[in-house]
């Protein structure tokens, strides 16, 4: 790579100009309106309402909604109806699309086509439609599978609208579903969520019976917000690092990178924005309710949020958002940039994984009112959240371990490693007198008032001013899981944070029940959950020295790194948690905590290796390169002296003594990283101790000698260039 290939992207990426892109046209050749355009792609309810016989609609209804099972017969309803969609919207093939433990999505895509006495037919039967089998032994499995029962299966999750894929040059039918092998393991990240709905639905109505409340459905909901950054292509390709790893492994911080903090919320770049519209669009197709785009904080950093929705869907729709703005992204000249740190000392990226509880009626158990009864009940799961929350706090920490997120973690920007609840001041004044539950009046109707729980629509005002150092933050109606990473699958730290409630939900359960039940034993235990948990609680600055120091008075844990965090996983008590739910068995468990941790090495050696190879074909070089045509200039300079002539060398011999010290702790730091990669191998905790302080020694020398370096010597497209669009 030479440096002139860094001028040519610049000059390509200063010359583009917005795209005008393709506008979805109704019949009259005038664009569809978003309501119009909306789900268009989607196998929705109300085109099944429209295509299926009453009777199969009404039960597919109550699957969708209750969880129900579908009969083999409905099912062969529902894929000739979805068939004969299909083929009159032009799709020619379908897949199960599902998400195995690599934590993107995969699809493996069959025709339609069969033959029928030699005639070419297209053939769709509701057992293709209810189960397919993919070649399972190369997706990671954590040693559930041996290769010799390699097989395994996908089954199709009703629960999630099926949609069509619209490629440039083909439409394929993507069927949401689940991954098992055929011993019936999770082999994915939807089964377990669907697990621990179940257990949410399960423990919540059992709390709800103690209460003396009617049973309903009660299914979690989920509105991720998605942030990323964007860059011009043309510098991505001259990246080796951001291609392979999606990260910048060296670059030196530009003049002004965030210090005006001038781009959150500021407007929105002409490029940039018709891609935000043409994303739109594509996701309006596929019935995803994108919401809210705006700046993020960082210079190229943006974020998108759709509606929440049941968090199946939800999680969908951010896999959804991903997929397309990956694939959106080209067309426009951009790369996106899904990694939680893709440039040091800029703000990373996170995924609010915004989270509550709804019933059958459309509540939303978060949503504090003006009834009491309501009230009690927003109570006893904000208790129950708070009891699960503190008891399992190494699971929720682990649920956003990577080797990306440990580069935000407790970093200056992002919530800490360690896991707190914010809660905001009138709640936590109401948590603390419950938890003082003694100077309460004995009549629960008296004591609801005097909690001021009768009528509580002030929380969400209070809520307005938000803690942003929370890992987890009540905002005013649902709570916000602010430390998950941006790449992340929101699958597994919601899949945590459902089964560590659902925990909490049972705790308060017994113990409303020991207390006589009803209002008043509710009171008491949500009392005893609130005492129990108060460490959790914490509504200062979570960026702050003096809270590590704290949560260390308190008992909290502080998990650093991905390998201590994963470790949790083999924690007895979580095994037991999570078997106990349903949601993993042991085994399950164990293959995660494989899966997770494989993935976090991989992810460091394949940094190391290409740093290596930064370093080694190029950086090296240059700064060579740079300090002999120095030497040779100061060489010219000695002659003139040499013949008597007064010459000042003073600048030369600073700047090559600079570049000959960068030099040699350049060469030092390289072999320090064959020493630490030696020494770690495969070993996790190793990975994280030596290798990853020996590659930061070498960014700290590669970026110093890019301050130094002839700018026209340098290969990779610079901060100051990729951050800044035009
Ligand atoms: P902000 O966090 O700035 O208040 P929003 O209110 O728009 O922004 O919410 C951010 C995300 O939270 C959106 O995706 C939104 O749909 C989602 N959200 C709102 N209410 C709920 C809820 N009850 N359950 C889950 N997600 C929700
Ligand atoms: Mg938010």
């Amino acid at each position: 790579m030479s440096a002139s290939a860094r001028f040519d992207a610049i000059k390509t990426a200063n010359s583009r100009s917005p795209r005008v892109f393709q506008r979805a046209l109704g019949e009259d050749g005038q664009p569809l309106t978003t309501a119009d355009l909306f789900g268009r792609n989607t196998f929705s309810l109300e085109l099944m309402s429209n295509k299926l016989p009453k009777p199969v609609f009404k039960r597919v209804e109550a699957c969708i909604s209750r969880g129900e099972s579908l009969s083999k017969n409905d099912a062969d309803v529902v894929a000739h109806a979805v068939k004969e969609w299909a083929l009159d919207n032009g799709v020619t093939h379908f897949t199960h699309w599902f998400q195995p433990m690599t934590g993107s999505t995969a699809e493996k895509h069959d025709a339609f086509l069969t033959f029928s006495g030699g005639q070419a037919v297209e053939r769709f039967t509701g057992d293709m439609l209810i189960q397919s089998e993919p070649d399972a032994s190369s997706f990671p499995s954590g040693g559930t599978r041996t290769t010799f029962e390699a097989r395994g299966y996908t089954a199709w999750d009703p629960s999630s609208p099926m949609f069509i894929m619209d490629n440039d040059n083909g439409k394929t039918l993507c069927i949401p579903s689940a991954f098992v092998s055929y011993t019936g393991e999770a082999l994915d990240k939807k089964t377990p969520l669907l697990r621990s709905m179940q257990a949410i639905n399960k423990s919540g109505n059992a709390l709800l019976k103690a209460l003396g409340m009617a049973e309903t459905h009660i299914t979690p909901t989920l509105g991720c917000e998605q942030e990323y950054f964007l860059i011009d292509r043309a510098y991505w390709a001259l990246r080796s690092d951001l291609a392979i790893g999606g990260r910048t492994v060296v670059g030196a911080p530009p003049p002004k990178g965030q210090s005006l903090d001038d781009h959150y919320f500021g407007s929105i770049n002409a490029r940039v924005q018709a891609f935000m519209h043409e994303i739109e669009q594509e996701l309006y197709k596929l019935g995803v309710p994108a919401k809210t785009r705006h700046n993020e904080v960082a210079p190229c950093q943006f974020e998108l949020a759709p509606v929440f929705r049941e968090a199946n869907v939800g999680v969908d729709h951010n896999q959804l958002i991903m997929e397309i703005l990956r694939r959106v992204a080209p067309r426009h000249g951009f790369k996106v940039l899904l990694h939680e740190k893709p440039f040091a000392d800029i703000n990373g990226s996170g995924k609010h994984n915004n989270w509550s509880l709804s019933d059958t009626n459309g509540d939303n158990w978060l949503e504090p009112g003006d009834s009491p009864n309501s009230n009690v009940r927003f109570l006893a799961l904000l208790s129950s959240i708070l009891l699960g929350v503190h008891r399992y706090q190494g699971v929720l920490r682990a649920a956003v371990a990577s080797h990306g997120n440990d580069f935000r973690l407790g970093a200056n920007e992002a919530p800490p490693a360690i896991i707190s609840c914010f809660l905001g001041a009138l709640l936590t004044r109401i948590c603390d007198a419950l938890a003082a539950g003694d100077s309460l009046p004995a009549n629960p109707d008296q004591a609801v008032l005097e909690l001021g729980v009768n009528n509580m629509p002030d929380v969400a005002k209070d809520n307005t001013d938000r803690n942003r150092t929370s890992p987890l933050a009540f905002t005013g109606n649902k709570f916000e899981f602010r430390a998950v990473g941006s790449t992340q699958n929101p699958a597994w730290p919601v899949t945590v944070l459902n089964t560590v409630v659902a925990e909490g939900m049972d705790q308060v359960t017994a113990w409303t029940a020991e207390a006589g039940g009803g209002t008043a034993g509710a009171l008491k235990a949500i009392g005893r959950a609130v005492k129990e948990s108060a460490a959790i609680r914490f509504e200062g600055d979570g960026y702050s020295d003096a809270w590590v120091e704290e949560a260390a008075r308190r008992g909290l844990k502080n998990l650093r790194k991905t390998p201590e965090a994963l470790d949790e996983l083999r924690d007895d008590a979580v095994v037991k948690l999570f078997a106990s739910h349903g949601v993993f068995s042991p085994k399950e468990l164990e293959a995660r905590h494989a899966v997770l941790t494989e993935q976090y090495v991989t992810a460091v050696l394949i940094e190391a290796d290409t740093l290596k190879l930064i370093v080694d074909e190029s950086i090296l070089h240059v700064g060579i390169a740079d300090r002999a045509a120095l030497a040779g200039a100061l060489d010219r300079l000695l002659e003139l002296q040499g013949k008597g002539i007064d010459v000042d060398t003073s600048i030369e011999v600073a700047r090559f003594e600079a570049l000959s010290t960068l030099v040699k702790e350049l060469g030092a730091a390289r072999a320090e990283l064959d020493t630490a990669q030696a020494e770690a191998g495969h070993d996790a905790h190793l990975a994280s101790t030596r290798v990853v302080p020996a590659l930061e020694r070498i960014r700290a020398a590669v970026d110093s000698l890019e301050g130094v370096v002839d700018d026209k010597r340098w290969p990779l497209p610079k901060y100051r260039e990729m951050l800044f669009l035009v």
